[in-house]
């Protein structure tokens, strides 16, 4: 989830064996257009004799970051309909061969009071549950790495969750248990808003909101209880100081389930290169966000420029639900959001890679992988529509002479390899 904005429209797909002519036609007129990048990796020149179709159909690929959540409670969508102007559902996810995902049960502070906010993330957590139930020949709940690899080889795809924003636990590390006990696996210590024990990137700079210069007493506890627990500590969202302080407090690695690189767009909510390296250091993974304002500078500021206008619109949609009493639907704030998103346009496909590139760069293959915040944002970047465009990222990073075994580290095998290392550390303190 970025601010206050979600998903977009898809095209129509054509028959499968079409649409795998297009991408392979797609693919080659990637990598025939940056022949250049690959001289700048001469180590990586097998590239060039392998397809890249065929490794990203070999791979175990991991997406940290969607917000579908919502539409399956709020709009009685299931996941295995038609896309109906989303951008994932289980036939994109079969097409771009995901193989897992992590759903964010995401709890709007805008929309639910505080302590409302426990009830909200049970209907979340109980709406992608229910979808493991009507389903369970296509999804599998998965609590594990080694779960994912089980589910992959039985051909389901794996449903996992994770809880964007601290939020959630209304103060209360009981609930944090129960969570965990219900299958959540990683938690975001925020989201755009600071709570009682954690200050957020989305607010620092608003001197109406208490801060704590990062993490208080209690978040310390939350992240060692995560730790006990077996439970990802997501860094996405929070203030600088919150990440360092997290650095210093956790005894596991962490993940940034969905944030890009700060050197190349300035959002305060990207990782900067020290942080990218500490990441590095503590053996964690950065999963790259696909939402225009994180990774293309020019679209950032166009998106900004449009704030108080954008502000103004959301403001008096949120006017006409209070006075009915309803929470402002999810729907309804995400059509202004593409409005105005559309007035920009689409974001060049190379900025996304682009931040890959950085993040290898800065952090190491090792440190890498993808959290698109699919359903979060109100459009992805140009020639992604849906997660049946995967494929061309590993096209476009191959074509910049990154390896099969680069590849594989990225679309998944390293966020298996951290999630593996957090429950192994949780066993170890019992
Ligand atoms: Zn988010």
């Amino acid at each position: 989830m970025v601010l206050i904005m979600k998903k977009l429209s898809l095209l129509a797909y054509a028959p499968s064996l079409c649409a795998a002519l297009l991408m392979t036609f797609e693919m080659s007129a990637i990598a025939q257009a940056t022949p250049a990048a690959k001289q700048t990796h001469g180590k990586k020149a097998m590239s060039q004799t392998v397809d890249p179709l065929a490794v990203h159909q070999s791979a175990i690929v991991v997406d940290t970051h969607a917000d579908t959540p919502q539409r399956f409670v709020d709009e009685n969508w299931n996941f295995t309909d038609p896309l109906n102007g989303g951008m994932l559902n289980y036939d994109s996810a079969r097409k771009g061969n995901l193989a897992a995902q992590f759903f964010s049960i995401w709890v709007d502070p805008g929309q639910y009071p505080a302590k409302e906010s426990a009830h909200r993330t049970l209907s979340l957590i109980d709406g992608t549950l229910e979808q493991v139930r009507k389903a369970p020949d296509k999804l599998q709940l998965c609590l594990t790495s080694d779960d994912i690899i089980t589910a992959h080889k039985s051909g389901r795809f794996a449903v996992l969750m994770g809880i964007e924003g601290g939020h959630s636990i209304e103060n209360d590390l009981g609930l944090l248990r129960d969570f965990y006990r219900l299958g959540v696996r990683y938690m975001t210590l925020t989201w755009s808003n600071t709570n009682d024990w954690a200050d957020s990137s989305g607010d620092i700079n608003d001197t109406t909101i208490t801060h704590h210069n990062g993490l208080t007493p209690f978040g310390k506890q939350v992240v060692q209880e995560m730790n006990r627990l077996g439970m990802m500590v997501d860094i996405s969202h929070v203030s600088d100081k919150t990440f360092w302080d997290v650095i210093a407090t956790t005894r596991a690695p962490v993940i940034a389930s969905h944030s890009s690189a700060r050197a190349l767009t300035q959002a305060p909510r990207n990782l900067t290169d020290e942080m990218l390296q500490a990441v590095a250091k503590n053996d964690g993974v950065v999963m790259v966000n696909f939402f225009p304002a994180f990774i293309d500078e020019s679209w950032r500021l166009a998106w900004a420029a449009q704030g108080p206008e954008r502000k103004k619109a959301l403001d008096a949609l949120a006017a006409e639900y209070k006075a009915k009493g309803l929470p402002v639907p999810y729907t309804a704030s995400d059509r202004i959001d593409r409005e105005f998103a559309a007035k920009i346009g689409r974001a060049p496909f190379n900025s996304l890679i682009d931040h890959f590139d950085h993040v290898i760069k800065v952090a190491g293959i090792d440190h890498v992988g993808i959290g698109t915040d699919f359903d979060g944002i109100p459009v992805p970047p140009d020639g992604i529509d849906s997660a049946a465009d995967l494929p061309k990222i590993t096209a476009a990073l191959m074509a910049r002479g990154y390896t099969a075994d680069d590849m594989k580290k990225l679309l998944g095998g390293n966020l298996l390899r951290v999630f593996r290392a957090v429950q192994l550390a949780a066993d170890k303190s019992k």
